[in-house]
């Protein structure tokens, strides 16, 4: 399979290259030069399959001959060694949970399948990978555990200060010497343009071998298509066949792997964009201008997110249609009252404790279910497990949180960190020193 630049349909690049540029020079995104087809009889028996054998079939039809088949069914395991269960509230909604894994966010899928990619591809050189990755949250730690002892890298993981959780701040600081741990005095955005910086610095690109593991890497994509294959055939096995995704977006990554799985002929019947009050997409979908602005501080802050770079993916998904983009999702804003308001009463009801993101995705699946009169199966996909947001609960809440085992280890060891300033020379020296 070849990729694409969204800025120019006959820039084609291999899986390889795709990977390890991440940007192409033109600045667009990567794009697969056709979404896959998965044969009828393979969708049509989705509920007779595991998730390991679902999860090989879809990176086999976007990898192809690019990585040999033994080698690929290993990665693809590696990458999905916890499960993601569907969990019925019985109260009408469904869960998705996507938090299973060692830093306990659904980015995992995306860090562990592309740091194994790297890894694969990088045995065939031996210059040192150094990548970069800017957080709002949950990327950092899920990178960090991803390349945790893969040889011959170096990753640099810039976080804004004092945006992050104390939960996600460990998984950050408390790595091996390989996982540099940036704290920028700025927000996200300050984090991501200094990671841009770098790669359109064309000096430092010839000094170093820079890569980044943004979630604008084609290989962060891939894998995040498996799991919507997988929940729907969970659903179908309980008899639940018209599907609905409820997704919380920030860089809106996941819903574009969503629309990439249904592109490939998933049967899905609907996308819910849900958001907080970082709303430029909502906005845009009601007839406003496409308006990035700042990131705002929110609860859901892995979704604090002014310029969500994915975007332009589903622009392209859609041929730039904005009436098309509408007719496959329907996009809602919810505030910070709001989200809590939705975790005491999905806890009242259900007895059942969600993350703030995963309270943004709930709410908009209500909405959504209230607007349309819909009694299709609408599930809001769990992106963090809740113990990584203790501020957000009220106490009554926050003492039923259960924390993990591989968190509270975490707090033995110790923990290192480098301070910046949101200041590009800066950032430079450093990576050159
Ligand atoms: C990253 C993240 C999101 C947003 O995902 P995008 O793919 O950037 O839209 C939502 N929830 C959590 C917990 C996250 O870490």
């Amino acid at each position: 399979m070849k990729f694409y630049s969204t800025n120019n349909p006959l820039y084609f690049v291999s899986f390889r290259e795709a990977v390890f540029q991440s940007l192409p020079v033109d600045k667009g995104l990567y794009m697969p030069e056709q979404i896959p087809q998965l044969d009828r009889h393979f969708i049509d028996n989705l509920d007779t399959l595991s998730f390991e054998e679902i999860a090989f079939e879809i990176a086999q039809a976007f990898v192809e001959d690019d990585i040999p088949s033994h080698e690929l069914r290993r990665i693809v395991e590696e990458t999905i060694a916890f499960p993601a269960p569907v969990v019925d509230l019985k109260d009408g909604s469904h869960i998705l949970e996507l938090f299973h894994g060692p830093s306990l966010a659904f980015k995992d899928f995306g860090a562990r399948f592309m740091s194994r990619v790297m890894a694969y591809f990088a045995e065939e050189g031996d210059r040192l990978l150094d990548v970069l990755v800017a957080t709002s949250g949950d990327t950092g730690g899920a990178v960090a555990l991803g390349f945790a002892g893969v040889p011959n890298t170096r990753v640099s993981i810039l976080f804004p200060k004092g945006k992050v959780s104390s939960v996600q701040e460990l998984q950050l600081c408390t790595n091996d010497a390989n996982i540099r741990a940036i704290e920028i005095d700025g927000n996200f955005d300050d984090c991501q343009n200094l990671v841009k910086q770098a790669f359109n610095d064309v000096d430092l690109n010839h000094q170093l071998n820079l890569t980044s593991a943004n979630s604008i890497n084609i290989s962060r994509l891939i894998p995040q298509t498996f799991y919507y294959f997988w929940a729907f055939s969970q659903l179908k096995k309980a008899g639940k066949e018209r599907v609905i995704f409820s997704v919380p977006s920030g860089n809106f990554g996941n819903l574009t792997a969503g629309l990439i799985a249904q592109r490939m002929g998933l049967p899905v019947k609907h996308f819910v964009a849900a958001t907080n009050t970082n709303d430029v997409v909502p906005r845009y979908l009601d007839g406003e201008d496409f308006q990035p602005l700042p990131a705002k501080a929110t609860l859901s802050n892995a979704m604090d997110v002014g310029n969500p770079s994915n975007w332009s993916r589903i622009t392209e998904l859609f041929g730039g249609s904005r009436i098309e983009i509408a007719k496959a999702i329907s996009a809602y804003r919810f505030s910070d009252k709001e989200t809590q308001e939705a975790i005491a009463s999905v806890y009242q009801q259900s007895g059942y404790i969600c993350c703030p993101h995963t309270a943004v995705a709930w709410l908009a699946a209500q909405r959504y279910r209230d607007a349309v009169a819909s009694d299709d199966t609408i599930v809001a996909l769990s992106t963090a497990h809740p113990c990584k947001f203790p501020d957000v609960f009220s106490e009554r809440i926050g003492k039923e949180v259960v924390t993990p085992n591989a968190v509270q280890a975490l707090k033995m060891k110790s923990a290192r960190k480098i301070e910046m300033d949101a200041d590009y020379p800066g950032f430079r020296d450093f990576l050159l020193s």
